[in-house]
């Protein structure tokens, strides 16, 4: 049910990082982590106008990386790992499996799903912490764990759905159910959410 009125609710195709060569694509998700899609948008342009081959990147300078990607947060820690991933790439396909994917450096579980359920059309579910809100108040799951989340959504959905849901709940948690006010009084998953009282008589108290 909550599946179907997020796929009708939301736009049939739903992408947050301009970047849409696979191995961009995958750098942008690793530096997405704690900071917003907008900011890697920024930032991602000059990085791979600089470097823009898995070869550069591999035989950049991380001064120089750091430079770029510094609005990102962590820009340490992520120029070495996004570094370090392009230099296990040289001259490879990017994995299409989780066991492969989480081998690289800086790919945990939810990059490797974007990757798995963006690039190669895989079945993924992405938890983030949008997701990971959307699905916890609406009682889908009974854990904050991100790889129970993962588990117990991917049971309750054929494996078709997986991506799909990952993206329009996702959406949805940036549109509607924010993280400091979610707009319960015209969410069309009021009726079916258990945490939605709770939320509108906190907003009906000022
Ligand atoms: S009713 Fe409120 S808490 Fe529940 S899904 Fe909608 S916006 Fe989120």
């Amino acid at each position: 049910m909550v599946y179907a009125i997020l796929d009708e609710l939301l736009p049939s195709h739903i992408q947050f990082l301009e970047q849409r060569d696979p191995f961009r694509f995958m750098i942008s998700v690793i530096l997405s982590a704690q900071t917003t899609d907008r900011i890697v948008n920024i930032v991602t342009g000059p990085l791979f106008e600089r470097f823009p081959t898995v070869e550069a990147l591999a035989s950049s300078s991380l001064k120089e990386v750091e430079e770029i990607i510094f609005p990102t947060g962590f820009y340490r820690m992520k120029a070495k790992n996004i570094k370090a991933c392009a230099q296990a790439l040289v001259d490879k396909e990017i994995p299409s499996t989780m066991e492969e994917l989480v081998k690289l450096p800086g790919v945990g579980r939810k990059t490797a799903s974007c990757v798995l359920g963006d690039i190669y059309g895989k079945p993924a579910i992405i938890v983030d912490t949008h997701f990971g809100r959307v699905i916890q108040r609406l009682g889908l799951v009974d854990s904050k764990d991100p790889k129970k989340i993962e588990k117990q959504v991917a049971l309750l959905l054929e494996e078709t759905k997986h991506y799909r849901f990952s993206m329009t709940a996702n959406m949805f948690g940036r549109t509607v159910c924010h993280a400091k006010k979610p707009l319960c009084e015209e969410c069309q998953l009021r009726e079916l959410c258990p945490s939605a009282a709770a939320f509108l008589q906190a907003s009906s108290k000022g």
